[in-house]
């Protein structure tokens, strides 16, 4: 599917920018899973698509190895000010719907796809982490920072900004589409 018709679909699952991603210039760095490990979000070890569940960085790895393009999204949310708590969360909430109405958008064209989203897995008002498998493990993501990747490092690298000014708030993810042949 070519660029334009992948930025119509992006445009009208509600995302504010969408450009391509070249996987090769994704890096999984380990720095990024210490950040997890820190647990500065309060998620490490309590959901299935964060570290340690989501698994070893290699396993990522290989996940992630597999795909030569793919698209970034994002969603740019205004704030009042830069303590303007409910407008992150209404940002992060409206592209998490974005995320998963690209996701049922995109599933039918490119069926083996993988969608890396932002934040962790909300899908379950409780995750069954640790007791039980997943619920739904077709249908739950990681995020890009659960995967190892420094989201300024790959908008950086696919010329995709990042910061788009003061009172502003970004929230960023991609869908890896096409195989390596
Ligand atoms: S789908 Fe449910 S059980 Fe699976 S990771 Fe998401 S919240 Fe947890």
């Amino acid at each position: 599917m070519r660029i334009e018709e992948l930025k119509r679909l992006g445009k009208q699952a509600g995302f504010t920018h969408i450009a391509p991603l070249d996987c090769s210039t994704i890096k999984l760095l380990p720095e990024v899973r210490q950040m997890c490990a820190s647990n500065a979000c309060h998620m490490y070890d309590k959901n299935w698509s964060c570290p340690p569940g989501c698994g070893a960085l290699q396993e990522c790895e290989e996940r992630v190895q597999k795909y030569s393009h793919g698209i970034l999204v994002q969603t740019v949310g205004e704030l009042e000010d830069s303590m303007d708590g409910e407008g992150m969360m209404e940002t992060e909430a409206a592209h998490k719907a974005h995320f998963s109405t690209m996701e049922s958008l995109l599933r039918p064209l490119y069926p083996h796809m993988l969608a890396i989203g932002a934040g962790c897995c909300t899908r379950c008002t409780s995750c069954t982490y640790p007791d039980a498998p997943c619920r739904f493990p077709d249908k739950s993501f990681a995020s890009m920072e659960a995967y190892g990747m420094l989201v300024t490092q790959v908008c950086q690298d696919n010329n995709l900004p990042y910061y788009y000014g003061p009172c502003t708030i970004s929230y960023t993810s991609c869908f890896l589409l096409t195989e390596k042949l």
